[in-house]
């Protein structure tokens, strides 16, 4: 064998060239990306492409990145682009990109281990701690998204709550336990209570109010009639911004029956725990700050690179009961690199982890929390913007009530049917990606289909909203076949 060969470039000096060429396309491409569509359709001849049996020789380093700028690069989701407001999410930031790559080059494992990578995660957890004033000795992990931070947080809410060992014990032959939140309530929190074998059924979707925001009184009934029946209510599950509308809990009387009831206290605020950054929204999220456990979208409002999200729990010692599982081949040492303690794989599902940390501590170093702020209120602020133009045009419906920075509306000239709206409002939808112009979302609110705009987009400015809606109203005459 040839002891030479390894997976370092053959020439260094080559390899430095096309990474800076790489990094001056990667930095002109964000700056003009106003300029591009926000989403194009992948042409079937590109799309072959993607279809070649494994390579078994080498290409050379600068063809491959051909590749990446021909089929790769024009084709992606589109969420670095000014008017992209489709689902939730965020836009990265160039930072971000600079962090994930430096990452990459020391490629540590954040699973475990006395390296930097520990310092790293403890610090940003220590500042999500801070903005959302949770205890010094409360506990919390960097995980890979709202889905997950959720997942743990409501696998430390069963264990703590069940009154039995649940990992000792499973949950075969135990009374039914039930976990209770709005009809709004993102899916991810059903499938984390399948997966922790409590059944779907037993995830009380509790009706919501005019606002979107959980019927406090429906909600002690059903506590009380499942108490009644032998069902033993473990968690509320509380909003801090619903994924159709923004809407937020009453955290404030949440709060309250979980600690009359001795219920776990859990929040998803994959969209809104970010906003107690901003003066406009603080007020709305009061309580958030008592919750037993938070989970928190970093890849959202705080703009990192995918993936990034965190979950915080106020107990330590609950969190740390749930996930740690100690083997021989993962004792901890008092000297070396096997020392260190709280080794985040005690904390979580995976052991072997990316260490998410590393660009979100560049990212809030290189701007600082306070200009996050400012760019929540900005999205905020569009929000209201741009229901400002729907409450003002001709022909448009604002369809919810704008709980945050999420906007729901319809183009609706009069005397069309249900259905009618509902299919003319997805033509205007499907044409707004197809033509590039702008990308939001939809959902079904009551039945209608509505056009739905999540601003969480640094970049956008309140010109990207009049676009909007003259499209809308442009494609809406255009489609209106039905008069
Ligand atoms: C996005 C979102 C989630 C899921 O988060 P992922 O990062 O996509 O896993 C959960 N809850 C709410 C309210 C969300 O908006």
């Amino acid at each position: 064998m040839n002891q030479s060969e390894n997976l370092d470039p053959k020439d260094w000096d080559e390899m430095k060239k096309l990474a800076h060429v790489m990094i001056d396309d990667a930095f002109s491409y964000l700056q003009n990306r106003r300029e591009d569509p926000v989403w194009r359709q992948m042409p079937e001849e590109i799309r072959k492409n993607f279809k070649s049996s494994i390579p078994r020789a080498p290409t050379s380093p600068n063809e491959v990145y051909d590749s990446f700028k021909a089929d790769v690069l024009p084709y992606p989701m589109g969420n670095t682009h000014p008017r992209f407001w489709a689902w939730y999410m965020g836009n990265g930031t160039v930072m971000g990109a600079l962090g994930d790559f430096l990452t990459s080059i020391i490629s540590p494992n954040a699973g475990a281990g006395n390296h930097v990578g520990q310092e790293l995660e403890d610090q940003v957890i220590e500042w999500m701690k801070e903005i959302m004033e949770y205890p010094k000795d409360a506990s919390g992990i960097l995980v890979s998204g709202g889905s997950m931070a959720n997942f743990v947080g409501l696998a430390v809410a069963r264990n703590q709550k069940a009154g039995f060992d649940v990992r000792q014990e499973g949950l075969s032959n135990k009374a039914p336990m039930a976990v209770y939140a709005s009809t709004e309530v993102h899916s991810c929190n059903q499938k984390a209570i399948e997966l922790l074998g409590l059944g779907a059924e037993y995830l009380r979707k509790i009706p919501v109010n005019h606002d979107f925001t959980i019927n406090i009184e429906i909600l002690k009934n059903q506590i009380e009639k499942d108490k009644v029946n032998g069902i033993l209510p473990l968690c509320i599950i509380a909003n801090a911004g619903t994924v159709n509308t923004g809407a937020i809990d009453d955290l404030s009387s949440i709060e309250e029956i979980c600690r009359q009831e001795n219920l776990w206290f859990h929040v998803d605020g994959a969209i809104g725990a970010l906003a107690v950054l901003s003066p406009l929204a603080k007020e709305k999220l009061k309580g958030i700050e008592k919750s037993d456990s938070v989970a928190m979208d970093l890849h959202k409002w705080l703009h990192v690179p995918f993936e990034a999200a965190c979950v915080l729990v106020r107990n330590r010692e609950s969190h740390r009961s749930t996930f740690a599982l100690t083997p021989e081949y993962l004792m901890q040492y008092e000297k070396g690199l096997a020392s260190g303690k709280n080794w985040y794989s005690e904390y979580g599902l995976q052991l072997s982890r990316r260490l998410n940390a590393l660009k979100i501590w560049m990212s809030i170093k290189e701007h600082g929390i306070e200009k996050y702020g400012r760019m929540i209120s900005k999205n905020i602020n569009q929000a209201y913007y741009l229901k400002s133009l729907v409450d003002q045009g001709n022909h448009l419906e604002l369809m919810a009530p704008v709980g945050m920075d999420i906007v729901c509306y319809r183009y609706n000239p009069g005397k069309l049917s249900v259905e009618q709206l509902n299919q003319l409002n997805t033509k205007i939808l499907i044409e707004m990606h197809e033509s590039g112009v702008a990308v939001p979302s939809y959902t079904t609110l009551r039945g209608n289909y509505c056009i739905r705009v999540a601003i969480a987009n640094h970049r956008s400015i309140n010109s990207d909203f009049d676009l909007l809606i003259r499209k809308t109203l442009e494609f809406g005459e255009k489609f209106n076949t039905f008069v």
